[in-house]
């Protein structure tokens, strides 16, 4: 059973964990075997950073033949539950990726590794440790002192023996006692500080229910559950790298009792992903919902898989920006420009063009006869024809966009006003004369005449060129429809941050790496990269990120089915919304526009 491989659109380019991979292989260093692991802790939502991870382990086991297992890291009992666990399962499966038989939970290795820290107590390599957590922060040391023995360090292997076993029979509170290794107290490595490898936790586990009241902690359980299951390569990010030595230590010491088996893991670390104009730490995506900022997981502005599905991203453009980014070891900052990019790329050769007309003013054609409708053709795709036509009813009156109209153009503008000709794309040219207004002075109406020779797909009629084509819909016949217009989440590159690294370069759309102004602070197991902030991030949210347009689309697109996606023409791509969308009540979402006008004029800007 190999994982499965799904098209990628670009073909691969090295890296060094596919180096790493292909000379293992050709050492035959795990006989063959390539076993990567997607471990993600059931407390949350999917957002796009671990779709790197996924892509990553799932692609390089697909691609070398091997396996990637799926494994709930679920040691954490206060924080889990089973309904992320199928979110997660959802999402890795929307991505295209499938484990197989290979789906484990941590859990499963909690009679294991119960038996396990038994016998590090019993080789005189863990203890019980009574000291409250302020005394064991303060015996910890710092980076430039080493750290000190408690007073428990020296119990006899029969009374840690004795205490760990009531530890886990419940006779202790919370915090009373933790089991810790016994490694170097002097490591320059604060991780190999005697680490604490299980606490006492009275909160019952969504799958174990109250079988234990003592759980494992994650770099115990970690390293051990991939020898476990015989990974060969365990890909994590870069602020486990500190971790390593405890991670080999671990298992180490492990398959030198017999206890596991070799060859064992190796661990390799690659950078997270930072993505500019959002946030990705579980705590802000959390008070994003919670705060009601966005309207829940879903929200198409969330950089969570399930935003990013509900806002018309593609499976197939995650994973062509997962390999666009590629890997490294040092912290970046992609611009989310990139990501827009793929999906872009993606939809451009696959989405069919639809006509939408979101800031409605009407055009009458005056000398167009009331009572007559023809049909003009529109290829659904410029490109591919085997994708067919479809025909649009065209009429008197139409509605048009309303910056079409300009009564006193600036230079270089090419669409209606008084006395210009423009192509109404697939139908006629029509020549402007001008506007109706009302009392207040707004534009109720344009006005035209057109040109029965021009029609478009009649001989000769493309033979007159005009610089302008507008699109428009015949207003007996347009459908009204509510489209929203997302935008980026975040007006600045990296919200939270005092100063913006190159904030002119970040709008490029093309690679702009930007390398991170941020300490290597050492992470405490599961702080993510962008938590050390200066500023309020929420104070950068882009208020504009969501604009709703009462819109009118073509009469075809009311039965779109939900989640099909298209290309409105000079407008972008947009779905329809997976959950609002309805044919009595046509939703679309923009997904992303044509063109990368981020920070260019009519969009936000930093205040
Ligand atoms: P958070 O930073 O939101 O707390 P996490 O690391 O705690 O995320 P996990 O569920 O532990 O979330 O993540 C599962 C896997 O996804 C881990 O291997 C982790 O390294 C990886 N991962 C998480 N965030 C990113 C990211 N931004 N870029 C790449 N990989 C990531
Ligand atoms: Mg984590």
């Amino acid at each position: 059973m190999t994982a499965a491989a799904p098209q990628t659109e670009t073909a691969p380019s090295s890296n060094f964990l596919r180096q790493i991979i292909a000379e293992d292989l050709r050492a035959r260093k795990y006989g063959g075997r390539v076993v990567t692991r997607f471990p993600p802790e059931p407390n949350g939502y999917l957002h796009i950073g671990h779709a790197k991870s996924i892509c990553l382990n799932f692609g390089l086991a697909a691609e070398n033949g091997g396996v990637c297992h799926l494994r709930f890291d679920d040691t954490n009992p206060v924080k889990e539950d089973v309904e992320y666990e199928e979110s997660i399962k959802d999402a890795v499966h929307w991505l295209g990726y499938d484990w197989g038989p290979h789906l484990y939970h941590a859990s499963d290795y909690f009679e294991r590794l119960y038996e396990f820290a038994r016998h590090f107590i019993k080789a005189g390599l863990a203890y019980v440790d009574s000291s409250n957590p302020e005394e064991m922060r303060r015996l910890r040391g710092t980076l430039t002192e080493p750290g000190r023995p408690s007073i428990y360090r020296e119990r006899s292997i029969e009374e840690n023996l004795d205490l760990f076993r009531r530890m886990k029979e419940g006779e202790f509170p919370d915090g009373a006692h933790v089991l810790r290794l016994n490694i170097d107290l002097a490591s320059p490595n604060i991780n190999l500080r005697d680490p604490a490898i299980y606490r006492i936790r009275h909160t019952p586990h969504h799958r174990t229910g109250d079988k234990w009241c003592v759980y494992p902690l994650y770099d115990y359980t970690h390293c051990i559950s991939d020898a476990l299951e015989r990974i060969t390569h365990s890909l994590c990010t870069l602020e486990f790298q500190d971790h390593r030595p405890l991670y080999d230590w671990v298992i180490e010491q492990l398959a030198e009792a017999g206890l596991l088996q070799r060859p064992l893991p190796h661990q390799y670390e690659f950078a997270r992903l930072n993505l500019t104009y959002t946030v990705m730490s579980k705590r802000k995506l959390i008070e994003l919902v919670e705060g009601k900022y966005v309207d829940g997981w879903d929200d198409p502005r969330m950089p969570t898989l399930v935003g990013l599905r509900r806002r018309g991203y593609t499976p197939e453009a995650i994973r062509l920006f997962a390999e666009r980014i590629g890997v490294s070891k040092a912290h970046q900052w992609i611009d989310i420009g990139m990501l827009e990019d793929c999906l872009r790329e993606d939809l451009n050769v696959r989405a069919e063009r639809r006509i939408a007309v979101l800031d409605p003013i009407k055009l009458v054609i005056d000398n167009y006869p009331a009572d007559r409708e023809e049909e003009c053709i529109a290829p659904n795709h410029p490109q591919k024809p085997e994708l067919g036509r479809r025909s649009l009813p065209f009429a008197r009156e139409l509605w048009i966009e309303r910056d079409d109209y300009e009564e006193a153009p600036p230079k270089g503008y090419f669409r209606l006003s008084p006395g210009a000709e423009v192509r109404l794309r697939y139908g006629y040219i029509v020549k402007c004369l001008g506007a109706e207004r009302d009392v207040e002075d707004n534009v109720v109406a344009v006005h035209c005449t057109y040109d029965p020779d021009t029609r478009s797909g009649t001989p000769g009629a493309e033979r007159r060129k005009v610089k302008g084509n507008i699109h428009w819909l015949a207003v007996r016949s347009a459908q009204s429809a509510e489209v929203r217009l997302y935008d980026r989440l975040f007006i600045v590159p990296q919200p939270g941050r005092a100063t913006q690294p190159n904030e002119a370069g970040a709008n490029s759309g093309g690679p702009a790496r930007v390398a991170s102004t941020g300490p290597d602070t050492i992470f405490d197991d599961h702080v993510p990269f962008d938590e050390a902030t200066e500023r309020n991030y929420l104070d950068d949210l882009n208020p504009e990120a969501r604009k709703t347009a009462k819109a009118y689309v073509e009469p075809a697109l009311v039965s779109a089915p939900r989640e099909a996606r298209y290309q409105f023409e000079r407008h972008g791509y947009f779905i329809a919304d997976a959950i609002d969308h309805d044919p009595s009540r046509p939703v679309f979402n923009r997904a992303v526009t044509l063109r990368d006008s981020w920070g260019k004029e009519g969009s936000a800007k930093r205040p």
